[in-house]
């Protein structure tokens, strides 16, 4: 038996998220058309509300609903010091840890050229413009460290260098609570190269 045509297209507008396949697809279109059409409609409704309205900020690149986002907007963080991430989903992470009171720049992504992502992608260029006002003081990479993370950590590295910024970047190494065994080799490599003095 086929969909019929509006079935068929809510099903295959499902399969645009992440992880989501034909049959949870299906799953998702039938509990809403079964049960759930004011939820349904409450979806689209918030799909379209968000999609409109939610833009990037214009100093960070994170999303904003207004030209600056609420931390670019607060003047109780330090604006000489900016967290480099790759995702808005990194500052959330940041910003749980309660430890961090600077501000950020997100780059949405990570160099990769034979994607066709390349530093003006990346916004690469709003970077080294901020760099260049001599407000930042000190750059905290926190991209990741896969090929592309380190290819793009090096990258911001050469732009601060050039602006004659200081960068540091956050220590790499065995999780919390974590047993040593379990932990990968490169994993537990980097964690010694970034050992620090111990003092109780
Ligand atoms: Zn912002």
């Amino acid at each position: 038996m086929k969909h019929t045509p509006l079935v068929e297209k809510l099903i295959q507008s499902f399969t645009c998220l992440p992880g989501v396949g034909p049959r949870s697809a299906q799953r998702m279109a039938y509990a809403l058309l079964e049960r759930g059409r004011d939820d349904g409609r409450g979806l689209a409704a918030a799909l379209n509300a968000a999609m409109d309205g939610v833009k990037q900020c214009r100093r960070c690149r994170n999303y904003a609903e207004q030209e600056l986002c609420p931390v670019c907007q607060d003047p109780r963080r330090d604006p000489g010091l900016v967290c480099i991430v790759a995702s808005p989903a990194d500052v959330l992470a940041v910003e749980q840890s309660a430890e961090y009171r600077g501000h950020y720049f997100v780059l949405m992504g990570e160099l990769s050229p034979l994607d066709g992502v390349g530093p003006r992608e990346l916004g690469l260029d709003v970077l080294e413009a901020r760099l260049n006002e001599g407000q930042i003081q000190e750059l905290i990479l926190a991209t990741g460290t896969t090929v592309e993370g380190e290819a793009t950590a090096h990258y911001v590295l050469d732009l601060a260098r050039e602006a004659g910024v200081s960068v540091t970047r956050i220590a790499q190494g065995v999780p919390m609570g974590g047993d040593l065994e379990f932990v990968d080799g490169a994993t537990l490599a980097q964690a010694l190269r970034g050992r620090r003095p111990f003092s109780s």
